[in-house]
Protein backbone atom coordinates (compact mmCIF):
# COMPACT_ATOMS: atom_id res chain seq x y z
CA UNK A 1 0.00 0.00 0.00
CA UNK A 2 1.38 3.38 -1.03
CA UNK A 3 0.50 6.42 1.09
CA UNK A 4 1.48 9.78 -0.42
CA UNK A 5 1.61 12.63 2.05
CA UNK A 6 0.37 15.64 0.07
CA UNK A 7 -0.27 17.69 3.21
CA UNK A 8 0.20 17.12 6.94
CA UNK A 9 0.47 20.57 8.49
CA UNK A 10 -1.81 22.19 11.04
CA UNK A 11 -1.64 25.41 9.04
CA UNK A 12 -0.43 27.00 5.83
CA UNK A 13 2.79 28.66 4.75
CA UNK A 14 5.57 28.20 2.21
CA UNK A 15 5.82 24.45 1.60
CA UNK A 16 3.02 23.67 4.05
CA UNK A 17 -0.25 22.04 3.03
CA UNK A 18 -3.09 20.80 5.24
CA UNK A 19 -4.17 17.20 5.75
CA UNK A 20 -4.31 15.31 2.44
CA UNK A 21 -3.19 11.70 2.02
CA UNK A 22 -3.44 9.84 -1.32
CA UNK A 23 -3.52 6.06 -1.10
CA UNK A 24 -2.60 3.91 -4.10
CA UNK A 25 -3.36 6.89 -6.40
CA UNK A 26 -7.13 6.39 -6.20
CA UNK A 27 -8.32 6.83 -2.59
CA UNK A 28 -8.05 10.25 -0.98
CA UNK A 29 -8.05 10.51 2.82
CA UNK A 30 -9.09 14.07 3.67
CA UNK A 31 -9.03 16.81 1.07
CA UNK A 32 -6.99 19.68 2.47
CA UNK A 33 -4.86 22.15 0.57
CA UNK A 34 -2.54 19.28 -0.48
CA UNK A 35 -4.99 18.54 -3.29
CA UNK A 36 -3.45 21.58 -5.05
CA UNK A 37 -0.31 19.54 -5.75
CA UNK A 38 -2.09 17.04 -8.02
CA UNK A 39 -2.15 17.36 -11.82
CA UNK A 40 -5.43 17.07 -13.72
CA UNK A 41 -4.56 13.50 -14.66
CA UNK A 42 -3.94 12.54 -11.04
CA UNK A 43 -7.11 14.32 -9.86
CA UNK A 44 -9.09 12.32 -12.41
CA UNK A 45 -7.63 9.12 -10.97
CA UNK A 46 -9.27 9.69 -7.56
CA UNK A 47 -12.35 7.45 -7.25
CA UNK A 48 -13.16 7.73 -3.55
CA UNK A 49 -12.66 10.35 -0.84
CA UNK A 50 -13.00 9.59 2.87
CA UNK A 51 -13.38 12.64 5.09
CA UNK A 52 -12.60 12.71 8.84
CA UNK A 53 -14.57 15.88 9.65
CA UNK A 54 -15.89 19.12 8.26
CA UNK A 55 -13.18 21.54 9.39
CA UNK A 56 -12.01 23.62 6.46
CA UNK A 57 -8.40 22.42 6.53
CA UNK A 58 -9.68 18.88 5.75
CA UNK A 59 -12.28 19.66 3.05
CA UNK A 60 -11.21 22.80 1.21
CA UNK A 61 -9.58 20.78 -1.57
CA UNK A 62 -12.80 18.92 -2.39
CA UNK A 63 -14.88 21.75 -3.96
CA UNK A 64 -11.81 23.04 -5.78
CA UNK A 65 -11.00 19.57 -7.11
CA UNK A 66 -14.57 19.03 -8.35
CA UNK A 67 -14.59 22.33 -10.23
CA UNK A 68 -11.26 21.42 -11.83
CA UNK A 69 -12.27 17.96 -13.08
CA UNK A 70 -15.91 18.82 -13.85
CA UNK A 71 -15.53 18.90 -17.65
CA UNK A 72 -13.31 15.86 -17.90
CA UNK A 73 -14.48 13.34 -15.33
CA UNK A 74 -16.08 10.10 -16.53
CA UNK A 75 -17.51 8.59 -13.35
CA UNK A 76 -18.87 10.12 -10.13
CA UNK A 77 -16.49 10.44 -7.18
CA UNK A 78 -17.69 8.73 -3.99
CA UNK A 79 -17.35 10.86 -0.86
CA UNK A 80 -17.73 9.22 2.55
CA UNK A 81 -18.33 11.16 5.78
CA UNK A 82 -20.44 11.15 8.92
CA UNK A 83 -24.07 12.32 8.43
CA UNK A 84 -23.36 15.64 10.19
CA UNK A 85 -20.46 16.27 7.82
CA UNK A 86 -22.53 15.32 4.76
CA UNK A 87 -25.18 17.85 5.90
CA UNK A 88 -22.52 20.48 6.50
CA UNK A 89 -21.11 20.00 3.00
CA UNK A 90 -24.61 20.25 1.51
CA UNK A 91 -25.69 23.28 3.57
CA UNK A 92 -22.49 25.28 3.84
CA UNK A 93 -20.32 24.43 0.82
CA UNK A 94 -22.42 23.04 -2.07
CA UNK A 95 -25.19 25.62 -1.62
CA UNK A 96 -24.75 27.86 -4.70
CA UNK A 97 -23.44 30.68 -2.46
CA UNK A 98 -20.07 29.35 -1.38
CA UNK A 99 -19.81 26.94 -4.32
CA UNK A 100 -22.04 25.31 -6.97
CA UNK A 101 -24.11 22.36 -5.78
CA UNK A 102 -22.06 19.53 -7.19
CA UNK A 103 -24.39 17.00 -5.61
CA UNK A 104 -26.83 17.96 -8.42
CA UNK A 105 -24.41 18.66 -11.29
CA UNK A 106 -24.42 17.58 -14.02
CA UNK A 107 -28.12 16.76 -13.84
CA UNK A 108 -27.92 13.35 -15.54
CA UNK A 109 -25.15 12.01 -13.32
CA UNK A 110 -23.86 14.28 -10.54
CA UNK A 111 -20.09 14.42 -10.14
CA UNK A 112 -20.20 13.30 -6.49
CA UNK A 113 -22.09 10.72 -4.52
CA UNK A 114 -22.18 11.53 -0.82
CA UNK A 115 -22.26 8.42 1.39
CA UNK A 116 -23.10 8.81 5.11
CA UNK A 117 -21.03 6.54 7.36
CA UNK A 118 -21.08 5.71 11.08
CA UNK A 119 -18.46 4.82 13.64
CA UNK A 120 -18.01 1.04 13.58
CA UNK A 121 -18.78 0.70 9.86
CA UNK A 122 -16.31 -1.35 7.86
CA UNK A 123 -16.52 -0.11 4.28
CA UNK A 124 -15.21 -1.97 1.29
CA UNK A 125 -13.62 0.61 -0.97
CA UNK A 126 -11.79 -0.68 -4.03
CA UNK A 127 -9.47 -3.46 -2.79
CA UNK A 128 -9.40 -2.22 0.81
CA UNK A 129 -11.45 -2.27 3.96
CA UNK A 130 -11.90 1.06 5.67
CA UNK A 131 -13.02 0.89 9.30
CA UNK A 132 -14.56 4.03 10.78
CA UNK A 133 -13.14 4.64 14.27
CA UNK A 134 -13.99 7.22 16.95
CA UNK A 135 -12.14 10.51 17.49
CA UNK A 136 -12.49 13.32 20.07
CA UNK A 137 -12.75 16.77 18.54
CA UNK A 138 -15.17 19.72 19.03
CA UNK A 139 -17.11 18.77 15.87
CA UNK A 140 -18.25 15.30 14.69
CA UNK A 141 -15.01 13.58 13.72
CA UNK A 142 -13.82 10.07 12.94
CA UNK A 143 -10.55 8.34 12.19
CA UNK A 144 -10.00 5.54 9.68
CA UNK A 145 -8.22 2.22 9.77
CA UNK A 146 -7.31 1.16 6.25
CA UNK A 147 -6.35 -2.42 5.45
CA UNK A 148 -5.48 -3.95 2.07
CA UNK A 149 -5.44 -7.52 3.36
CA UNK A 150 -1.68 -7.47 3.94
CA UNK A 151 -0.94 -4.22 5.73
CA UNK A 152 -2.87 -1.63 7.61
CA UNK A 153 -2.55 1.84 8.97
CA UNK A 154 -4.68 4.10 11.08
CA UNK A 155 -5.20 7.84 10.79
CA UNK A 156 -6.71 9.18 14.01
CA UNK A 157 -8.25 12.27 12.43
CA UNK A 158 -7.95 15.45 14.44
CA UNK A 159 -8.25 14.27 18.03
CA UNK A 160 -7.54 15.04 21.64
CA UNK A 161 -7.51 12.44 24.41
CA UNK A 162 -9.49 9.51 23.01
CA UNK A 163 -9.63 6.47 25.28
CA UNK A 164 -12.01 4.64 22.92
CA UNK A 165 -9.30 4.33 20.30
CA UNK A 166 -6.76 2.12 22.04
CA UNK A 167 -8.77 -1.08 22.59
CA UNK A 168 -9.56 -1.05 18.85
CA UNK A 169 -5.90 -0.63 17.93
CA UNK A 170 -4.87 -3.34 20.40
CA UNK A 171 -7.13 -5.73 18.48
CA UNK A 172 -6.26 -4.64 14.94
CA UNK A 173 -2.53 -3.98 15.47
CA UNK A 174 -1.96 -1.61 12.52
CA UNK A 175 1.57 -1.37 11.07
CA UNK A 176 1.50 2.42 11.13
CA UNK A 177 -0.23 4.95 13.38
CA UNK A 178 -0.63 8.48 12.02
CA UNK A 179 -1.70 10.64 14.96
CA UNK A 180 -2.48 14.31 15.57
CA UNK A 181 -0.06 16.15 17.85
CA UNK A 182 -0.78 19.75 16.93
CA UNK A 183 0.74 21.60 19.86
CA UNK A 184 3.83 21.56 22.09
CA UNK A 185 3.37 21.02 25.83
CA UNK A 186 3.49 24.79 26.45
CA UNK A 187 0.12 25.07 24.65
CA UNK A 188 -1.66 22.44 26.76
CA UNK A 189 -4.72 24.59 27.41
CA UNK A 190 -5.19 25.50 23.75
CA UNK A 191 -4.71 21.84 22.75
CA UNK A 192 -7.39 20.69 25.19
CA UNK A 193 -9.95 23.32 24.17
CA UNK A 194 -9.36 22.76 20.45
CA UNK A 195 -9.36 18.95 20.66
CA UNK A 196 -5.76 18.12 19.79
CA UNK A 197 -2.90 16.28 21.52
CA UNK A 198 0.41 17.53 22.91
CA UNK A 199 3.50 15.33 23.41
CA UNK A 200 2.59 14.77 27.09
CA UNK A 201 -1.02 13.91 26.25
CA UNK A 202 0.24 11.54 23.54
CA UNK A 203 2.56 9.88 26.05
CA UNK A 204 -0.37 9.22 28.39
CA UNK A 205 -2.41 7.83 25.50
CA UNK A 206 0.32 5.50 24.25
CA UNK A 207 0.49 3.81 27.65
CA UNK A 208 -2.67 2.06 26.46
CA UNK A 209 -1.12 0.83 23.20
CA UNK A 210 0.19 -2.71 23.55
CA UNK A 211 2.17 -3.16 20.32
CA UNK A 212 4.98 -1.10 18.84
CA UNK A 213 3.97 0.23 15.42
CA UNK A 214 5.72 2.97 13.51
CA UNK A 215 4.23 6.26 14.74
CA UNK A 216 4.01 9.34 12.52
CA UNK A 217 3.03 12.69 14.02
CA UNK A 218 0.79 14.91 11.91
CA UNK A 219 -1.09 18.26 12.01
CA UNK A 220 1.83 20.09 13.71
CA UNK A 221 1.21 23.82 14.02
CA UNK A 222 3.57 25.86 11.85
CA UNK A 223 6.49 27.07 13.98
CA UNK A 224 5.98 24.46 16.71
CA UNK A 225 7.27 21.47 14.70
CA UNK A 226 10.74 21.25 16.28
CA UNK A 227 9.49 21.65 19.87
CA UNK A 228 6.78 19.04 19.34
CA UNK A 229 9.22 16.48 17.95
CA UNK A 230 11.90 17.15 20.60
CA UNK A 231 9.31 16.67 23.33
CA UNK A 232 7.92 13.51 21.70
CA UNK A 233 11.38 11.95 21.39
CA UNK A 234 12.31 12.87 24.97
CA UNK A 235 9.08 11.50 26.44
CA UNK A 236 8.85 8.40 24.23
CA UNK A 237 12.39 7.08 23.68
CA UNK A 238 11.13 3.50 23.41
CA UNK A 239 8.71 4.24 20.55
CA UNK A 240 9.48 4.37 16.78
CA UNK A 241 8.33 7.93 16.37
CA UNK A 242 8.87 10.48 13.63
CA UNK A 243 6.98 13.33 12.08
CA UNK A 244 5.12 12.99 8.88
CA UNK A 245 6.72 15.00 6.08
CA UNK A 246 4.93 16.54 3.16
CA UNK A 247 6.07 14.87 -0.07
CA UNK A 248 6.93 11.65 1.73
CA UNK A 249 5.66 8.42 0.17
CA UNK A 250 5.20 5.64 2.69
CA UNK A 251 5.08 2.11 1.33
CA UNK A 252 3.64 -0.62 3.53
CA UNK A 253 4.46 -4.12 2.29
ZN1 LIG B 1 -10.29 19.83 13.11
ZN1 LIG C 1 -7.39 19.97 11.18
Amino acid sequence: MKIEILGCSGGIGPGLKTTTFLIDDTLLLDAGTGVELLSMERLLGIRDVVITHGHLDHIIGLPLMLATIFDSHKKPVNVYAEPAVVSALEQHIFNWTIWPDYTQLPEQQPIINLHPIEIGDVLTIQDKTVEVIPAEHPTPTVGYLINNGHNSFVFTGDTGVNDKLWPILNQRKPDLLIIDVSFADESDKLARTSGHLTPSLLTGQLEQLEHNPRIAITHLKPGAEDSIMQQCRRLLPQRQIDRLHQGEVITLD
